[in-house]
């Protein structure tokens, strides 16, 4: 089956005229708790698009987990390898935003940051792991872990390399497929992405790096796929965007879902960006992710 590890948060989003100054209280509105972190929004969107779906995480011993490990299981994914931890707190993002629509994030781990590499080797020894989906919300030995155990047993390793930041060849050399956004290119391979020709060196730099497949989103743009060192623009949707929060999980968890399907490379690619597409024109993160029925419907327009 298809397997996602990685980050369980809780996001508190409050909307402000400013943000507040140190030392400063200001009155905000329409604050909402939102389900969200890389690691379940892909868990959530791969499920949605029709992938048996199993996560591999950390919760903390708080109120918060009983209900998002709820809606998990709603959702239809299989939560048996999401372990609670004592004495930490379930992850949380504390989100302000202002009326220009930018964010501040302030971010307390907790158990994201608690799962270990043991616990990774003991799960996904247990499972039966086709295809493992990370990012780089939890720590790096764990994922590296993760990815060891998974390629022992023949499964594929795909990592969306966000947030953004640069990565040791160890855990590269462990990577089939790579799906970084732009700015997560630029900041593993130190090339800009600001065109194809910029694209296809980045990606270039990364099949130099053991990765046979580097697909780098370009927002409303779409993909740029290389395979083996032969590149391409794929256009994707064009859609009136609102709200982009969680585009990359949905296309993420929307991918590999299709290819746990069987669908061939480039199909999938189509899939996840009809999903992603559909995702920015509803607001929120989890919130906005939609099904196979929706994704099939956006496909055949
Ligand atoms: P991230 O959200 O990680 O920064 P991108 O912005 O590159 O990633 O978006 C991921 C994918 O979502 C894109 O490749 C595209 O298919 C889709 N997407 C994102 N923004 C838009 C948009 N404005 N219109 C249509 N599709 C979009």
């Amino acid at each position: 089956s298809l397997t996602v590890t990685g980050s369980i948060n809780v996001d508190h989003v409050i909307r402000l005229p400013q943000f507040p100054r140190p030392g400063e209280t200001l009155t905000g509105s329409d604050y909402r708790i939102v389900p969200g972190g890389k690691g379940a929004n892909q868990a959530v969107a791969a499920v949605r698009a029709g992938a048996k779906t199993r996560m591999v995480a950390c919760v903390g011993d708080d109120a918060m987990a009983g209900a998002l490990l709820d809606g998990f299981a709603k959702d239809g994914i299989n939560i048996s390898a999401i372990d609670t931890i004592n004495d930490v707190n379930t992850g949380v993002a504390l989100i302000q935003v202002n009326e220009s629509g930018e964010n501040t994030i302030a971010l307390a781990p907790g158990a994201n940051a608690a799962l270990t590499p043991e616990q990774l080797q003991r799960h996904i020894s247990a499972l039966h792991c086709e295809q493992l989906l990370l990012q780089l919300e939890i720590p790096l030995p764990t994922n590296l872990a993760a990815a060891r155990q998974a390629k022992e047993q023949g499964a594929r390793i795909i990592l969306n390399p966000a947030p953004a930041q640069s990565l040791p060849d160890e855990l590269l050399a462990l990577v089939d497929m790579i799906t970084p956004n732009e700015t997560e290119a630029e900041r593993l391979t130190g090339i800009a992405v600001a065109d194809n020709a910029g694209a296809d060196a980045a990606a270039n730099a990364l099949h130099a790096r053991g990765i046979a497949t580097v697909i780098i989103t370009l927002g409303a743009r779409g993909v740029w796929l290389s395979e083996h060192g032969h590149g391409r623009l794929i256009p994707g949707f064009t859609v009136q965007a609102i709200d982009t929060t969680a585009a990359g999980d949905t296309f993420n968890g929307a991918l590999v879902a299709a290819l746990q399907q069987q669908q061939a490379l480039v199909p999938a690619i189509r899939f996840a960006q009809a999903a992603a597409a559909i995702s920015v024109t509803r607001i929120g993160a989890q919130t906005s992710i939609p099904y196979k029925a929706d994704i099939e419907a956006m496909l055949e327009q």
